[in-house]
């Protein structure tokens, strides 16, 4: 098959053309068609996405709970998912401590932009600030408390209640085993066939990723750069050392993190790994939503790397709602860098309580565009920096957003590896011809 026929190469030509497009049609004054006449297309590709997020992790959970005959198993497996989600979550932000505190990317920020950047932005960043507020008003009770819904449409009906999506299907799950096998058969049977259905409704979608991920980047080009594409480099350029430093952190994370878990937890090839999942990346890169690139994760996971549905449709869910590496990296290195920038010298004693905040920041973080900056307001009131740093990142935080995402989205589908592999649920590697 042609080189350029292969999905994920037609992907990276989308995004490519959609990058050079936002920027051309800033420079020719058609901005605002992109927008409003490209952006919609890239739309509806996410919305495409999220419309089959609900019934897919439904579905797929069901049929896999009820074919475990055995609870203790799935016991044992969330015990060891949400371990392992906590472990390389941890590992991030000590990577990206490391990064930031190397190469001091704040200590490089002249007095002058810092100020001008302080004075752009400080107006955006209230908004976040009583968003954040009203997340840390609730204590760690309430997470549990959120899981339990009290009516399930209500939790179906919104894409940010996934979590407790997961524990509905489980209970359904539950419930089909413990029932006579004859009595159970029908909705075994409906949820196998609406799983199949919605797999191959993830299948067409895909078809239309390309153009899809030419709409978002040509409209998140368009919004970083306006009708100025100067000033938007400019910004780049005083910010460049802190970008670097992200780009660096998570880079290190995937190649020593993600390895070493697969050295420790599969025999699967990191190369192997990449080539399988690619599509997904692409996808969390140009969406900047764990939550939106959750149904082409699973398919991957699935059908590419071999993970066992009853794995995939519980560890995944879970994941991108709360197992965001790229995030919390990006956090720690946001908190030390604004502290930098402001002129702080941070403890020891407050690098470690980064740590803490920054996974429970993560945790609490929706997959969805741009929700590790608002969570990062918990985790510089923590070590006492001044929310209105963040008034600094802001500008380029969309760039940002797409490389955490990415990188989200690639953690979950390698604790995904590492637990089918104990659980000998791993099958072998498959590929497809336009793969
Ligand atoms: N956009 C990220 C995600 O969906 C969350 C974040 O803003 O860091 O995974």
């Amino acid at each position: 098959m042609k080189w350029y026929k292969r999905l994920h190469w037609q992907i990276i030509i989308g995004l490519i053309l959609g990058l050079i497009w936002g920027l051309l049609s800033g420079f020719i004054g058609m901005a605002d068609f992109t927008s409003g006449y490209i952006r919609p297309v890239g739309t509806i590709f996410i919305d495409l996405l999220k419309l089959i997020a609900v019934p897919l992790v439904l579905a797929s959970l069901v049929v896999g709970v009820s074919s475990l005959n055995d609870m203790t198993r799935l016991s044992k497996m969330g015990g060891k998912t949400v371990g392992i989600y906590m472990i390389t979550t941890m590992l991030a932000i000590t990577i990206g401590l490391t990064v930031v505190n190397v190469l001091q990317p704040g200590a490089t920020l002249p007095d002058e932009t810092r100020r001008s950047l302080m004075e752009s932005y400080s107006e955006n960043v209230e908004g976040r600030d009583a968003d954040a507020e009203l997340l840390q008003q609730r204590n760690i009770m309430q997470f549990f408390v959120d899981i339990v819904p009290e009516n399930f449409f209500q939790s179906a009906s919104n894409n940010s209640n996934m979590l407790q999506v997961v524990f509905v299907a489980i209970l359904l799950g539950i419930g089909l085993v413990n029932i006579p096998a004859q009595k159970g058969e029908p909705l075994i049977h409906f949820f196998e066939s609406l799983n199949d259905v919605i797999i191959k409704i993830v299948d067409l979608i895909m078809k239309t990723a390309p153009y899809g991920v030419f709409a978002l980047m040509a409209a998140v080009i368009v919004d970083l750069t306006g009708d100025d594409i100067g000033q938007a480099l400019v910004l780049l350029r005083a910010l460049g050392w802190y970008c670097i430093a992200v780009f660096v952190g998570l880079i290190l994370h995937v190649f020593i993190v993600y390895s070493s878990l697969f050295k420790l937890f599969s025999k699967m090839r990191l190369r192997d790994f990449f080539k399988a999942i690619r599509p997904a990346i692409l996808l969390g890169f140009s969406t900047s939503s764990s939550l939106a690139t959750l149904p082409v994760t699973m398919e991957r996971v699935e059908k590419n790397l071999g993970v066992s549905e009853e794995v995939s449709s519980f560890v995944l869910p879970v994941g991108a709602t709360i197992n965001m590496d790229g995030t919390s990296l990006y956090q720690a290195i946001a908190a030390v860098f604004i502290a930098q920038a402001l002129g702080m010298e941070l403890t020891i004693a407050q690098q470690l309580t980064i740590v803490l905040t920054a996974t429970a920041a993560s945790i609490g973080a929706a997959g969805v565009p741009g929700a590790g900056i608002i969570m990062l307001v918990i985790v510089l009131q923590s070590v006492q920096v001044p929310i209105e740093g963040i008034a600094l990142i802001l500008g380029v935080d969309r760039i940002l957003d797409m490389a955490r995402t990415a990188v989200n989205v690639t953690g979950d589908a390698a604790v995904s590896v590492a637990v089918a592999y104990t659980e000998n649920k791993l099958g072998p590697l498959h590929f497809d011809e336009d793969d």
